[in-house]
């Protein structure tokens, strides 16, 4: 290539022709002694196409896998997709075709976008959850955590729709209607699968304060999920016997003037066992309570008619079940305090019985003798992972008469989600196949009907971030005992949204359950990401994109008019990870500037080595000049390293430029001394150049490399490969 000026399109088809053809992301086998390092983006939805935040995550996740190679690690990079799921079902209905084509033509679509962005994926790794050699080992881990008394089975509160005979998801229900026929939904109780997270809450509270490589905003979402307040609990007598209460404000105990249940408090029968109480109780359970378990206000109390003594005061406290207990300090039992608390002293207004000043004691001035503990409630809780769904993976249960829940027996795995179903919307598809649902029981061999629902897709990304670790003809077999496991787990770094918090605190549950059980056991800290960067989105005129606003910025027409590499650098350049990146063309006129200076200068340069004429005396008279700019080059290369290693990728895009300007100033300096570049200094610019291009590969891989290949002409290159 001689042509100077920069051809963006050009360039990337032909670096990009390269690397596939080199395979040159294929994932280093093991055993080479190199360190291992694997890269973990987000796992996108089959969502139709990539939009800018996905451009935002794997640019960034790019850079450092680039760079990592580039310092001679061994780089696993590599994702697979979040393929179930109601979107991806709602799409198919729309469009009316099966879930199975319409996610794998959006997976086709969006790695076609990934490769002409020139990320460095390696995609013979690439996975969709929906396959069937997938969802047979979240069907595994299913067994596997209902078998460890991880997974139960309880009643939650749904959307119902009479017309379409199905349950509706929240995204499902417009003012309480249903999406698809606009008839009024109602709420039902129905029986759906849960996962146990309480026994690991304190461990990943714990596990926080030794994570090195998080970022703050992942650090504080950890922190959000688990809700922990810290306080006192006591036991106080009550009329049904003993009940520990917890409450954060411990240095007011004795102004409390009743006692606030979790409806899911273990406990609950005891306390809530009139009928008339119980009533009340089914009617908040079925009230959609979750909802706003957060208003003070609005949120549903039932009076049990019950109280507790406490040693403080000779009045009994009265014993409240509301779900507000769940929004604040999860499933438990917590001491009303209207002194001390807002939220207490509005439900305290709402409650006859109570009184909303605690009655001074008798013995006031004596000490009461209290022995209340130190102790800590979380938020976080149990959640549904299943859903009557069609396109999601199969639980692996049989309902028997005899026998009741019986788990597939693990050789009969996978249990296959027919193929041919299209859905409607209508009904639940699974229930209404006599093929998929009659089948015998795996204990007694009676006539038995599988379970109709499907997990839900969080469930899947429990462990999304396993496969790819393991080589793609291993997966049949030793998904979760392969050796390379040990190899790559945990992730050096995790790249995600910074609304993958949810996602991330279950993964480190599982983690942690999975090294109990035995198959991580080599994992000792039960963290699956030694290190974790999370990203806010990118927005348009200072609002979220979306069609209705018509300011949705398309990667794909961005890279057609600028080239994959100026967008990349924009959307690095424009905002540091933790800042929300309000999009605009100032950010892409920059990075377009900046590659047609750097390609034009560089090419004249590299080319102009040779005419360069040898001076003696001009040589010795520059040489200060050549030394300085060593030391810039030194200093400014530093500095982007460490950049890099904080994948504070805006900060390293600042110093290539700055160098850049560096290289340009030496040869101006040079210029009003001499009137031009001696041999030597024109040899110093050239490298400084060549250096140059090479921090600027993990950035703008495509430029970066074509500049080195070019000044490789010139002299022996450092670094042939990336
Ligand atoms: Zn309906
Ligand atoms: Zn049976």
């Amino acid at each position: 290539m001689d042509n100077a000026s920069y051809d963006a399109g050009a360039i990337e088809r032909k670096r990009q022709e390269e690397w596939a053809a080199g395979d040159a992301f294929a994932t280093p086998v093991p055993g080479d002694g190199r360190a291992a390092v694997y890269i973990k983006p987000s796992s996108p939805f089959t969502s139709g196409k990539l939009h800018m935040g996905h451009v935002r995550d794997y640019a960034i996740g790019d850079a450092y896998a680039r760079f990592r190679r580039a310092q001679g690690d061994a780089v696993l990079f590599g994702f697979g997709f979040d393929a179930f799921g109601l979107p991806a079902e709602m799409a198919a209905i729309e469009r009316g075709v099966r879930p199975a084509e319409w996610v794998h033509e959006c997976g086709e679509r969006m790695l076609a976008q990934m490769k002409r962005l020139g990320f460095s994926f390696d995609y013979g790794r690439v996975f969709y959850s929906s396959d069937e050699s997938q969802y047979r080992w979240s069907q595994w881990l299913f067994l596997t955590l209902l078998e460890a008394g991880l997974i139960y089975r309880d009643d939650t509160t749904v959307d119902w729709c009479d017309h379409c005979r199905t349950t509706l998801a929240a995204l499902q229900v417009e003012d309480g209607r249903c999406w698809r026929c606009h008839n009024e939904v109602r709420l039902i109780r129905r029986p759906t699968w849960f996962l146990r997270i309480a026994p690991y809450l304190e461990e990943n509270d714990k596990g926080l304060e030794t994570l090195e490589n998080w970022d703050e905003i992942s650090l504080s979402t950890q922190r959000y999920i688990l809700g922990r307040s810290d306080g006192v609990e006591l036991e106080l007598e009550g009329d049904n016997g003993k009940l520990l209460v917890f409450t954060p404000h411990g240095a007011s105990l004795q102004a409390a003037t009743f006692v606030l249940l979790s409806p899911r408090h273990p406990d609950i029968e005891r306390w809530a066992s009139e009928g008339d109480v119980r009533e009340q109780l089914d009617r908040l359970r079925s009230g959609g309570w979750e909802r706003s378990a957060r208003d003070a206000k609005a949120v549903p109390i039932v009076d049990t008619g019950t109280a507790v003594r406490a040693p403080w005061t000779a009045d009994p406290l009265p014993v409240l079940v509301s779900p507000l207990v769940d929004a604040r300090y999860g499933q438990t039992a917590a001491l009303g305090i209207p002194a001390a608390d807002e939220a207490d002293a509005t439900i305290a207004g709402r409650v006859e019985r109570v009184e909303l000043e605690p009655t001074p004691d008798d013995n006031s001035g004596t000490e009461t003798e209290i022995s209340s503990l130190p102790a800590t409630r979380y938020r976080a809780s149990d959640f549904s992972i299943s859903r009557q769904r069609f396109w999601g993976t199969p639980i692996p249960v049989v309902h028997c008469e005899e026998c009741g829940p019986v788990p597939v027996p693990e050789q009969d795995l996978p249990v296959v989600l027919p193929p041919d179903v299209e859905p409607t919307g209508e009904g639940n598809p699974l229930a209404e196949r006599p093929d998929f649902v009659d089948v015998a029981c795996p204990r007694c061999g009676l006539p038995a009907k599988r379970e109709t629902d499907t997990l839900d897709c969080h469930f899947d990304a429990l462990w999304l971030w396993v496969p790819s670790a393991v080589p793609p003809e291993a997966r049949g077999e030793e998904m979760f005992t392969h050796p390379d496991l040990r190899r790559w787990l945990p992730a050096e770094r995790l790249v995600a949204g910074s609304d993958s918090g949810g996602f991330v605190f279950d993964q480190r549950v599982v983690t942690k359950a999975l090294r109990d059980i035995g198959p991580f056991s080599f994992m000792e800290a039960g963290e699956p990401f030694a290190g974790c960067l999370f990203h806010e989105m990118v927005i348009a005129d200072g609002r979220k994109m979306s069609k209705h606003l018509g300011n949705v910025i398309d990667p794909d027409e961005l890279v057609e008019r600028y080239g994959a590499d100026t967008v990349r650098l924009a959307i690095l350049y424009a905002a540091g990870p933790a800042k929300t990146l309000n999009w605009n063309d100032g950010a892409l006129r920059f990075a377009s500037r900046f590659l047609h200076n750097v390609w034009e200068y560089s090419l004249q340069r590299f080319a102009s080595v040779a005419e360069a004429p040898e001076d003696e005396e001009a040589t010795s008279d520059t040489a200060f000049l050549r030394d300085r700019l060593r030391k810039w080059s030194e200093n400014g290369l530093g500095r982007i390293d460490a950049d890099v290693e904080e994948l504070q990728m805006h900060k390293a895009v600042r110093n290539v430029t700055r160098l850049f300007e560096r290289i340009q100033d030496f040869e101006k300096r040079v210029v009003k001394r001499r009137g031009a570049l001696s041999r030597a200094d024109a040899e110093a610019q050239a490298e400084a150049l060549q250096q140059l291009a090479e921090a600027l590969v993990p950035f703008a891989p495509h430029a970066g490399e074509a500049l080195l290949a070019q000044a490789a002409g010139l002299r022996p290159a450092k670094k042939t490969s990336y």
